[in-house]
């Protein structure tokens, strides 16, 4: 890669206030070199410039959960109910093959990039994210899903992961980490959580679980009843004893919350469960329209950054959100948390980078870390907004350049 400059009305590096006329220097080992007003920013002779003019560039934004392999599923589920929902995806996922996934997940992160993200988390039980990850030499953590409600499953389960994160972590390395993702608590009993907790934990790898999402796993942990439990029992399946436990509660007993570890939407949460999720170092992925179209509620946002909590925003899939957009679910978040637009502009990127452990390669523009950003036009009439307003007011179809490591990997034709 070559070394370039990019310059544009306004710059926010993150961290640091906005910078009006801004530019950026990438060298060419991808990372970023300088970072400032245009004036300061050095102008090397053999280095490719580039002035966006009314345009904003910030840090690329940061993914903390979807699910690549299952694009183009969107508008294909009719369920309302989300066990029905929950079933449907499943039986879906059975009609497509190995190398239509790797399709699929090839499709969605061009559709990342596009939208101006550059760093992904997902889950999926194929593979395909990690590897497409990898060609596209990308940056993020493909989680490896694991599924086992029935206990006796627990041992085989296990060591069918273990061989699968054997035979794919070849694709792992440079920008690309693998994890491991116990789907649900209603879809994974708990001794494969225990197990899986323990195995992931002495291989210290990264681990993400969907919980405390849908009132009804809270029902189905503490009481065992309600529409998971008759799903189970319909399935032959035997059910936990009632714990009288949160969702957060159970998954501590069985040892899955760690700093390692990614929250899933965390939507069902009492004071109690805040406190001991920030004293485990958990971090959450917020999707705040994935809660909403599944009408789970509204998850206290405001009160697990106040905790000190690291979060993420989240798109989750487009089976559940349709087109993926970051800014629209800043948006979201604005409204569950009344946050300023700098705060969620953080959020989106460093918030992001910090609730993955990758706060030290992106996040943010300085000097050092990774060269990851992207260039949003802005309108000139809004230019008495502040430029972190006017990048909450765009759209995907506004991003012009996406930069991962200093290198496009989308542009605006
Ligand atoms: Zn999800």
């Amino acid at each position: 890669m070559r070394a370039r400059r990019l310059a544009a009305r306004w710059l926010i590096p993150v961290e640091g206030p906005p910078i009006e006329h801004g530019a950026l220097l990438i060298e060419s080992d991808g990372r970023v070199q300088a970072v400032g007003p245009d004036s300061t920013v050095p102008r090397p002779s053999d280095v490719v410039a580039e002035d966006f003019g009314d345009a904003v560039i910030l840090p690329g934004l940061i993914n903390t959960h979807t699910h690549l392999e299952l694009t183009g599923f969107e508008g294909r589920i009719r369920a309302r109910e989300f066990p029905a929902w929950i079933r449907q995806l499943r039986e879906l996922k059975t009609t497509r093959a190995p190398a239509e996934y790797v399709e699929a997940a090839r499709r969605g992160l061009a559709a990342c990039y596009a939208g101006g993200v550059t760093t992904i988390a997902d889950t999926g039980d194929s593979g395909a994210a990690l590897q497409v990850l990898a060609e596209a030499g990308g940056s993020g953590v493909a989680y490896l899903e694991v599924f086992g409600p029935h206990p006796a499953q627990a041992a085989e389960s296990l060591a069918g992961l273990r061989e699968r994160v054997k035979c794919l972590r070849g694709w792992s390395g440079n920008r690309v980490g693998i994890g491991v993702s116990p789907h649900a608590p209603y879809t994974v009993s708990g001794p494969l959580f225990r197990a899986v907790a323990a195995w992931s934990r002495a291989e210290s790898l990264p681990l993400a679980v969907h919980m405390a999402e849908s009132p009804a796993e809270t029902e189905f942990l503490a009481n065992g009843s309600g529409p998971f439990a008759e799903a189970w029992e319909a399935r032959g399946i035997p059910l936990p004893r009632p714990s009288g436990l949160s969702p957060v509660g159970w998954l501590a007993e069985h040892g899955v919350l760690t700093e390692l570890t990614l929250c899933i939407h965390a939507v069902q949460l009492g004071r109690a469960d805040i406190d001991r999720l920030a004293d485990s170092g958990a971090a959450v992925a917020h999707c705040p329209r994935s809660n909403q179209a599944h009408r789970h509620g509204a998850a206290p946002l405001a009160a697990l950054l106040q905790a000190g909590i690291r979060v993420g925003i989240g798109t989750d899939s487009e089976v559940s959100v349709g087109r993926l957009d970051l800014l629209a679910e800043a948006r979201a978040a604005r409204r569950l948390a009344g946050l300023t637009a700098d705060a969620l502009i953080e959020i989106c990127t460093l918030g992001g980078a910090r609730a993955l452990g990758l706060a030290s390669a992106t996040g943010s523009l300085r000097i050092g870390k990774w060269g990851d950003c992207v260039v949003i036009a802005v309108k000139k009439a809004a230019e008495r907004r502040s430029p972190a307003e006017l990048v909450l007011a765009s759209s995907p179809a506004d991003v012009l350049l996406t930069c991962l490591g200093g290198r496009d990997v989308y542009r605006a034709l």
